[in-house]
């Protein structure tokens, strides 16, 4: 059941204190309350008949006025290279999202991570990104964000250690939900994930920064840099027009860390920009003692920018190091799919041959 049957709420759009109240109305006893955040998240049961310590009295209060799944699934993807996974899900009014369960992503080899979606489309236009090509819908609710880690682990069988919203959307512009949804994350009573296994990635909407270093979130934060020359970024990421880099960059040399926070800095390397005067302003940039920097090898879409040789990149890399800057390669999972970043588009695919090699979209 959706919220359109009957415009019911997800009982996951419900924080701690959220759901006190919905239990004091019913004239419940507050210890309920972590007991329903297990049967929701820890035991990720998929009705609320399953709640077997809880009264049947209270389990049809709520599903008198209640629902428990805000999202209904569509479609499954695997990819023949990686096994990354990507799941296309049904918003109540008819719109759709994707998450992407990626395994052994990087060197740690017990990474599992789901990559979660915050918008419906998203109104950013970056010009490498697929998400940016449908635009903007709506933002997505906490139970709707919650409710894709739910089902994607229930349907691979899997428990993702990690979470991070890179999915489609701009996090920092739906900030009150996508911080209740990690905080819920973060619940011992819930999925119980550290702070430090949960990163929220931004373009970079300067007040919501400085909005989340105010409020000493504990989250990891990724910074979506793609350029260093602000002419440039302002092109394939018009966002730089409203809040330039340099303004984030300064104020996150000198406010971040505030508690456990990790900064890692996203750069997309393109033919156009892994030049020596990019390697000197991106060291000019940030204190590197707390910031890593991100290589994306460029993914393939409906853009005309271009992906880089590999020894291009290498020497890149190579300079990058030189200038003792951290870096990481992520790798691209899921391309054959398209699940890798900057690849989603909530379209439902079909497979035109097993390999996964051709695929084309139905709507
Ligand atoms: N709006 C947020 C969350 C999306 S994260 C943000 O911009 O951070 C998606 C990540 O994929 C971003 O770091 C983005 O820069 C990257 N990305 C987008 N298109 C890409 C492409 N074609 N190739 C590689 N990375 C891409």
């Amino acid at each position: 059941m959706t919220k359109n049957d009957n415009m019911k709420q997800s009982i996951k759009d419900f924080d701690y204190d959220e759901l006190c109240s919905v239990i004091a109305d019913f004239g419940e006893k507050e210890y309920r309350v972590k007991q329903i955040f297990v049967w929701l998240y820890e035991k990720n049961v998929e009705d609320f008949d399953e709640m077997t310590n809880i009264s049947k009295e209270l389990r049809n209060k709520f599903n008198e006025k209640y629902i428990m799944s805000p999202l209904s699934f569509e479609d499954r993807q695997i990819s023949t290279i990686d096994g990354t996974e990507k799941f296309l899900f049904k918003t109540f009014d008819n719109h759709f999202i994707e998450s992407v369960l990626i395994k052994n992503q990087g060197d740690k080899s017990d990474r599992l991570t789901i990559c979660v979606s915050s918008q419906i489309g998203c109104p950013m236009g970056c010009r490498f990104c697929e998400t940016a090509k449908i635009g903007f819908k709506r933002n997505l609710s906490a139970g709707e964000i919650l409710d894709q880690v739910c089902q994607v682990r229930r349907m691979s069988g899997l428990i993702n250690n990690n979470v991070v919203f890179m999915g489609m959307g701009e996090p920092f512009l739906n900030y009150d939900n996508v911080l209740k949804a990690a905080d819920i994350m973060n619940y011992t009573f819930s999925f119980h994930l550290s702070v430090r296994k949960i990163t929220i990635s931004t373009c970079g909407i300067l007040p919501a920064i400085e909005r989340f270093i105010d409020e000493k979130r504990p989250y990891n934060l990724a910074l979506s840099l793609n350029d260093t020359d602000s002419n440039k970024r302002i092109v394939n990421m018009p966002v730089e027009k409203k809040y330039p880099f340099k303004n984030i960059a300064a104020v996150l040399k000198d406010r971040l860390p505030v508690s456990r926070n990790r900064l890692t800095v996203e750069y997309i390397m393109r033919k156009d920009n892994i030049s020596s005067e990019d390697v000197n302003r991106l060291k000019k940039m940030f204190n590197y003692s707390k910031v890593k920097l991100n290589l994306i090898p460029l993914n393939n879409g409906n853009h005309d920018l271009i992906i880089p040789e590999k020894h291009e990149m290498d020497s890149f890399i190579k300079k990058l190091e030189e200038m003792n800057i951290p870096v990481s390669i992520r790798k691209s999972m899921g391309s054959d799919i398209s699940g890798a970043c900057g690849q989603l588009s909530g379209k439902r695919y079909r497979l035109k041959n097993s390999m996964g090699g051709n695929v084309n979209a139905i709507h």
